[in-house]
């Protein structure tokens, strides 16, 4: 009898999970099975290997979101290489400013959405470009409108956090900032390192070296060693590519140790298509009179690595430390500097009352808890 009830609750709940159950298995029967000293029921397979599965159906139909900020001075070829990696031309209504509108230009925030879509899957990219920064004469905080824009984001979450409709929380968080470092420098320049200096703490910062054609191959290395250098220097924490797994493939480990090797990531961008010279396929590329330049060759620039750093091997880890790190750190100071306020705040109104010899003079009246919760309503609408 007792057997009998056994067997059926196991059933239902192998029905119930999905499991599938070895009938040596069958719960109370006191085979062993296959399973030798793991004891009844160790041979079951409860169904939860499908779950990476499951997962990925989820977030395959609801898609993917990500941010994606770009920063340097206007010309460094910001617009032509977004348009290149996503291959749609973002900037077709953009207009340039002449020389006299620049001269007191200030740093904007031109933001622009697309939807793409591979195999199935959606991404939907918002880039925000920064035209007007380092553009000016007078370029003192011009790097104050791309700090407020990040901080604004966080906050913008935060209070959505806070609120009630949490679940369909838009994240506009920017999870990547390619910051572009002049090629005619001799490494970083002054408001390279104080607008890095105030981000990196914020963002991830992936440095990237502009126009990487004007360069000869040893201007280029030499380049690269000098803008690592500086970052060092100047203790300017750019993202770092977390290690490989010891149980990731030899293929995955070699793609992964020759992107960490290009950065700062060297490249070239177009809006033309052109003929390759290796393949003849036809290809993005730059037309000089000495030949041609292809955009996604390795052996022209990175380009090709920056790819398929950004979408194909570390958006989500990119992600997680604008989640985990950038947010977190914000969140913290946040609510310590709103705590510190307050308490100066109920401090000083302990003060005023007791130098008023009030009779309200102990602290559970002070703290004004009405008032309390009214700013607290205030900050989460
Ligand atoms: P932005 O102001 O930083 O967005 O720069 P643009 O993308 O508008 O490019 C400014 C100019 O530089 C345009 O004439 C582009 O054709 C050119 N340009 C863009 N990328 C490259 C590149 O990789 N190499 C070279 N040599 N020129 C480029």
């Amino acid at each position: 009898m007792m057997s009998g009830i056994r067997g059926n609750v196991g059933r239902s709940e192998s029905m119930r999970t999905g499991a599938s159950v070895d009938s040596h298995d069958s719960v109370g029967g006191g085979s062993t099975g296959n399973g030798g000293s793991g004891g009844p029921g160790s041979n079951v397979r409860l169904g939860f290997a499908n779950l990476p599965d499951q997962m990925h159906r989820k977030a395959v139909k609801k898609g993917f979101n990500f941010t994606l900020m770009v920063v340097g001075e206007s010309g460094l070829g910001k617009s032509t290489l977004i348009s290149s990696l996503f291959q749609q031309d973002l900037y077709k209504d953009r207009e340039l400013g002449s020389a006299t509108e620049r001269v007191n230009k200030t740093t904007e925030i031109d933001k622009r959405q697309i939807e793409l879509d591979e195999k199935g899957v959606k991404l939907r990219l918002t880039v925000v470009d920064t035209p007007g920064f380092n553009d000016a004469i007078n370029c003192q905080d011009c790097w104050r409108p791309i700090e407020d824009y990040i901080d604004n984001t966080f906050e913008q979450y935060f209070k959505d956090e806070c609120g009630l409709n949490r679940k369909n929380i838009v994240d506009h968080r920017v999870h990547c900032c390619l910051y572009f470092v002049s090629p005619c420098g001799h490494g970083l320049r002054p408001i390279d390192v104080e607008l890095m200096r105030r981000l990196h703490s914020k963002v991830n910062i992936v440095p990237i070296i502009a126009k990487a054609d004007t360069l000869t191959q040893a201007e280029l290395r030499d380049l690269k060693e000098r803008v690592l250098a500086d970052l060092d220097r100047h203790k300017i924490q750019t993202y770092r590519m977390p290690d490989t797994d010891s149980d990731d493939d030899e293929e995955t480990r070699r793609q992964e140790s020759d992107i960490r090797a290009c950065i700062p990531f060297a490249v070239i961008g177009s809006n033309c298509v052109v003929e390759s010279a290796d393949t003849g396929r036809r290809t993005r590329g730059r037309q000089y009179p000495w030949g041609v330049v292809e955009v996604e060759n390795p052996k022209h620039c990175d380009f090709a690595k920056l790819r398929i750093f950004l979408l194909g091997t570390h958006m989500q880890d990119l992600k997680d430390i604008t989640k985990e790190v950038h947010y977190e750190n914000y969140r913290a100071k946040y609510i310590t500097e709103r705590m510190s306020k307050r308490k100066g705040a109920v401090r000083d109104d302990f003060e005023t009352r007791k130098s008023k010899n009030t009779t309200e003079a102990n602290f559970e009246a002070i703290v004004d808890t009405e008032g309390l919760l009214k700013e607290k309503e205030d900050e989460v609408c």
